[in-house]
């Protein structure tokens, strides 16, 4: 890795992955938009596992187009207006939906974005937002209301995964929850499905210093034990790892519910005893991405103040620093570690 550029007029340092684990700060050009877009410049962008995947080369092929600007949970201020765009104005701080849906084949006309045909999206085929800012079209970008903290929009992204999984999985008033995993996804969890008024949300991770994090985020317990078998409604694997799928199924009761969300890393198996599926009549849910409506929702109940999830934010680091940023990532600094945040535009405020 290397964190030396030249700088250039007009162009921006961007964080560029390049192959696996080579990844670089070099100068990008900033996109013209075109009729219909609009050009998003980043104040704040959220690094996340999924980064790392795509730096190490987990994830599946499929889901990436190599050389690539990173930054998928990101919000910031829009900087340019191409012709016939009369909804935004330049200043306004956004987010804008990640997944480039085509908007007419058949997944989109049903409203699966998420699924559409054609899957291209920030970050991962399409340069994202650690760079000179990204041109897209109109309809993708939804304004934050000025009393929403810019920084807090970096969380739509995530937030809105979390979403989409559980509008599918559907949790009722009353249900004890299970969030397995310690990260922001996780965290995530353990505050949307409190929209939803469970009895009890309990969070299973494998750091003991996360404890604040989830309890501030909104569960009744945490903890680092297994949790108990059979004993929850629905259950929300946010881990990303195999065992946590295990954990999962072990810890759904009869008829139970669980969401998978987690990406454990492509070609990785586990091992599901599969007779207790059917025995136990359990409802596994996988979810991917988020689809529009999602996205809208999350932006809804952050401008209405529904949700905080800025509390969630633990590091913060300049674009030069990308090195120790990803380090923190994977590692931690031994003490809580909620979402990793590049803050690329200091003068946006938080
Ligand atoms: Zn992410
Ligand atoms: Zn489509």
């Amino acid at each position: 890795m290397s964190n030396q550029y030249s700088a250039q007029p007009n162009k921006s340092p961007s964080l560029v992955v390049h192959g696996p684990r080579e990844v670089v700060v070099e100068e990008r050009a900033a996109p013209t938009p075109g009729p219909g877009e609009v050009l998003v410049v980043a104040s704040h962008v959220g690094l996340c596992g999924t980064d790392l995947e795509i730096i190490d080369g987990d994830l599946d092929p499929a889901y990436v187009s190599l050389p690539l600007v990173l930054g998928h949970e990101w919000a910031g201020r829009v900087a340019a207006l191409g012709s016939g765009v009369d909804t935004l104005a330049v200043g306004d701080h956004v987010v804008v939906e990640g997944v480039l849906a085509c908007g007419i084949c058949r997944e989109c006309r049903r409203g699966a974005t998420n699924l559409c045909t054609d899957y291209d999206e920030l970050g991962f085929t399409a340069d994202g937002a650690l760079g000179p800012g990204v041109a897209v079209a109109a309809h993708l970008v939804h304004r934050l209301s000025s009393d929403v903290p810019i920084e807090a929009g970096a969380l739509v992204e995530p937030a809105a995964v979390v979403l989409r999984g559980l509008r599918e999985i559907r949790p009722a008033p009353g249900e004890r929850v299970l969030v397995l995993g310690d990260g922001t996804v996780a965290l995530l969890a353990a505050m949307l499905v409190r929209l939803w008024s469970p009895a009890w949300v309990a969070v299973a991770g494998r750091r003991a210093e996360q404890g604040a994090l989830a309890t501030a985020s909104g569960a009744d317990a945490f903890t680092v034990d297994t949790p108990e078998r059979a004993a929850y409604d629905l259950v929300v694997e946010a881990a990303g790892s195999t065992q946590a799928v295990e954990t999962a199924v072990w810890a759904a009761r009869r008829g139970g519910r669980v969401l998978l969300l987690g990406i454990a890393g492509h070609g990785q198996t586990a091992r599901i005893q599969v007779d207790d599926l059917v025995n136990n009549d359990l409802t596994l849910r996988g979810s991917f991405s988020y689809t529009a409506e999602a996205w809208a929702e999350v932006v809804r109940l952050l401008n209405a103040r529904s949700i905080d999830p800025l509390p969630l934010v633990t590091h913060r680091f300049d674009l030069t620093q990308f090195e120790r940023a990803i380090k923190v990532l994977r590692e931690g600094d031994g003490g809580a570690r909620g979402k990793v945040m590049f803050v690329v535009d200091r003068d946006a405020g938080r």
